[in-house]
């Protein structure tokens, strides 16, 4: 095999854009010169001398030298957008997982063992949240306190020491949008020795939680990385000896779980990577423009991009310059029913997006999360984590103008109106 590979020098700088960091990232280019990299669609991997084989289980040889075992372990494709992925949130290494609730629970079961304890955002992810409720407790006695992590001394007083491992939580949280104060809640956990996983899946490009003092970045990258709303997989980014710890013969829950990453869903998703950032630029800049003129017009609006939001400012002190503050705004309905009602005139007279969960998509996608993707959580639970049940979370697209989308989004509030819903506060 002839594989020309450039960009292999030590990676550069940081310079505050994770752009340039993706654009240092070693290019892998095709079997045949192709611009592009040749898919590795191999289930395994052959040798020339038998002594190889012993050699690379024995842990001599490895991909960092183009040796490879089987594809469960390491394989090239995945491994390049592997590469890509750590270039993108600054770690050392990262891998690709099959989606991303697999990255999650794998990370954590390697980072904790039975017995174990996390301190996690009351503000996650309905299916994060319910891993951490019940399902880690009962299959791996590793239990979970829920704090308010806009809360630093909460934080600290739900560290056990020597027992609490993680502490976890989302850089823009699923759905409420409170944004982590990444650099403080690290410090807490690093002086009692926890490590702090973060899940970048609402904030790729417009927050580096690595630079900003995490240990582990995770993704779902279903959402914006793909982009294509096609595919589920995901993301560990972190330092070489975690990712290297996962994927052990022995020892590690990437290998031994087996959420593997197929390598043609690799490559696609490594051509959608250089546009990301473009991407991100667009969904922010088309969530900011609605969430100021609905807010404008009354409604009751979460964005942190708007001057209101509790951590507008911390946000705008963390963030990468020019990407914005999100593609992700809410807007409070109040009532399930009203909630229902807005997104059915959207999606069925204004054609305005679709009532769907998930998020990163390049149509607008709408879903009411109390009785959505956060209904695994009681109605205790939601109250915790400030989910009103009218709150209407939306992922905002960039097809279509801005101003034909505008349109379509007042005509919405019109016809609401004319329901004799109030749309003012
Ligand atoms: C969707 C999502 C996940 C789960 O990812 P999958 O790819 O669906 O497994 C985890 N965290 C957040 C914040 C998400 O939005």
């Amino acid at each position: 095999m002839i594989s020309r590979k450039t960009n292999t020098g030590a990676a550069p700088q940081w310079n505050g854009d994770p752009a340039a960091a993706l654009a240092s990232a070693r290019h892998e280019f095709g079997e045949h010169g192709g611009v592009n990299m040749s898919i590795e669609a191999s289930a395994t991997f052959t040798v020339m001398e038998p002594e190889t084989m012993r050699r690379m289980f024995a842990g001599e040889l490895g991909p960092d030298r183009d040796f490879f075992i089987y594809s469960r372990h390491f394989n090239p494709t995945v491994l390049n957008l592997g590469r890509l992925m750590a270039a993108l949130e600054g770690t050392e290494a990262a891998y690709c997982t099959a989606s991303g609730m697999s990255a999650i629970s794998s990370v954590l079961l390697q980072l904790c063992s039975s017995g174990g304890h996390i301190v996690a955002s009351t503000a996650l992810y309905g299916g994060t949240h319910a891993l951490l409720t019940h399902f880690l407790p009962r299959a791996c006695n590793i239990t979970t306190t829920f704090v308010n992590i806009g809360d630093v001394s909460a934080v600290k007083n739900a560290i056990v020491e020597g027992k609490t491992k993680v502490l976890y939580f989302e850089s823009i949280s699923n759905p409420t949008l409170t944004v982590a104060n990444i650099p403080e809640l690290s410090g807490v956990a690093h002086e009692k020795g926890v490590k702090v996983v973060v899940d970048n899946t609402f904030a790729p490009m417009v927050l580096s939680p690595a630079r900003l003092g995490a240990d582990v970045v995770v993704h779902s990258i279903t959402k914006f990385i793909s982009g294509g709303a096609d595919m589920i997989a995901g993301a560990v980014c972190g330092p070489a000896w975690l990712v290297n710890s996962m994927m052990d013969l022995h020892q590690g829950a990437l290998m031994l779980l087996g959420p593997t990453m197929n390598p043609k869903v690799a490559f696609e998703l490594s051509e959608r990577i250089p546009h990301l950032g473009l991407r991100m630029k667009e969904h922010c800049a088309r969530a900011l423009a609605f969430a100021t003129r609905l807010k404008k017009l009354g409604l009751r609006v979460i964005y942190p991009g708007l001057e209101d939001h509790p951590q507008h400012h911390l946000l705008k002190s963390m963030a990468n310059k020019e990407y914005g503050y999100g593609g992700l705004l809410c807007v409070d309905m109040e009532t399930e029913e009203r909630a229902n009602r807005f997104m059915n005139i959207l999606q069925n007279h204004a054609q305005f997006g679709f009532m769907a969960v998930s998020l990163g998509y390049y149509e607008t996608l709408m879903s009411c999360s109390g009785s959505s993707t956060s209904s695994e959580m009681s109605p205790e639970e939601k109250a915790l984590a400030g989910i009103s049940p009218g709150l209407v979370r939306m992922s905002v697209g960039y097809v279509g103008t801005l101003d034909q989308k505008w349109s379509q989004l007042e005509k919405a509030l019109s016809v609401l109106h004319e329901y004799g819903l109030p749309i003012k506060n």
